[in-house]
């Protein structure tokens, strides 16, 4: 196992990300666009909130973003897992298997549904779940039930597969997509991190039943806070929208809501700064594979570290840039050197199986996803990095 050289590594990150010798961010929000006079026409004519001409643009906007026949705004992206979950027939007392290696929201919107998450391994060409792992480890837990298939150890039912493309990188889709038929699980995707990845030239977000994504403030591109929905299915797409909206029948005057909704809608003046951040979505993702390829060349050679490049098909959106440290050991003294030196870095998610209120969640082993963990550094990634001269 090579060492790696910390301060040789300090050096190069700062003449990639920040040859002016300036403080950089992980990822910062950019408004160059027509940011202000969006907002400022929701002002102007009173439409600030639930409904409003910005919030339908934003929904077809994405659905063409997303390649998907409906997309549903909501609050914000763990609200539209929330509710993807619910239309996949996610019930209290269901195991939904998620990989162990995510952002919280994955684990907590399956709690919120009353379900148990179920701990799956990643792939280290992928940073995502690993179908085939999933695959072997169905053929060892799983067997028939009344209502799809069951887990034999817990006797509950396994009633949705949750795949999450970690920093913008596909995870093989394709190919989960297979064992979720397989095993007739369906498959609801958390494209929160991938809008414009492309993976074998589609959009993601689409393959499952349902996905969703996010526009968080770190996210590529930002409503401040606010998500989506995606479906190809139609009546699933009403239901979102009915769901997210308190589930009121449409009429002239009478509040009438025939089931529990939820108030997840995202305001018009969310929807406002996000349809003028798509405007600026392909500058956006120019500017970040620029970023990775210069990333990707300064730390060619470089013992004891690797640039994490996209997989093989995939045309990723580079939201977050990582590097893997050979030796887990060195992670800390490399995090506190860039961040000593105004660069900002940040190591990957705790495992969800180690959080308090997941602990007792059942898992297969998770080898891959803990070295992942322990030797995945973020690094400097705004597209303002990669931005080039009067964009
Ligand atoms: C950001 C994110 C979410 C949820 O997004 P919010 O809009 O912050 O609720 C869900 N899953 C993943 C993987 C994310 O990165």
């Amino acid at each position: 196992m090579a060492k790696l050289d910390i301060s040789r590594a300090v050096q190069i990150l700062r003449e990639t990300a920040a040859p002016g010798g300036q403080s950089v961010v992980l990822h910062e929000p950019r408004f160059a666009g027509a940011e202000w006079d969006y907002v400022k026409d929701c002002l102007d004519t009173g439409w600030v909130s639930s409904v409003g001409a910005y919030v339908d643009r934003f929904e077809k906007e994405l659905a063409e973003a997303f390649g998907v026949r409906r997309a549903i705004a909501a609050v914000n992206g763990t609200a539209a897992l929330h509710i993807a979950l619910m239309l996949a027939g996610v019930k209290p007392g269901d195991e939904v298997l998620i990989p162990a290696l995510t952002f919280a929201a994955t684990a907590n919107a399956v709690a919120y549904c009353g379900a148990i998450p179920h701990f799956v391994d990643s792939s280290m060409d992928t940073l995502g779940l690993d179908p085939d792992a999933l695959d072997a480890w169905l053929s060892e837990i799983a067997e028939p039930g009344p209502d799809g298939p069951v887990n034999r150890k817990t006797g509950r039912r396994l009633a949705a597969v949750v795949p999450m493309h970690a920093f913008g990188h596909p995870m093989a889709i394709d190919r989960l997509i297979e064992v979720g038929e397989k095993w007739g699980i369906p498959v609801v995707e958390d494209a929160a991190e991938s809008l414009g990845t492309l993976s074998n030239g589609r959009p993601l977000g689409g393959r499952g039943k349902v996905g969703i994504t996010s526009f968080n403030g770190n996210k590529i591109i930002t409503t401040g806070g606010g998500g989506a929905i995606l479906t190809n299915d139609e009546e699933l797409g009403a239901r979102a929208k009915y769901l997210t909206t308190t589930a009121k029948r449409p009429h002239r005057w009478a509040f009438w809501h025939d089931e529990l909704g939820y108030n997840y809608r995202l305001p018009n003046l969310n929807a406002a700064l996000g349809c003028a951040q798509l405007e600026q979505l392909p500058t956006f993702l120019a500017a970040k594979r620029r970023l990775a390829e210069r990333y990707r060349q300064a730390f060619e050679g470089v013992e004891g570290l690797r640039f994490f490049v996209e997989p093989e098909g995939a045309k990723s959106n580079y939201w977050l840039n990582a590097v893997i440290l050979d030796d887990a050991a060195q992670r800390d003294d490399f995090l506190a050197a860039t961040n000593d030196a105004g660069l900002m870095t940040r190591p990957c998610w705790a495992l969800m199986c180690d959080l308090p209120m997941y602990e007792n969640s059942p898992s297969m082993p998770l080898p891959v996803a803990r070295a992942i963990e322990q030797r995945l550094v973020n690094i400097p990634s705004s597209a303002v990095l990669g931005l080039e001269d009067g964009e």
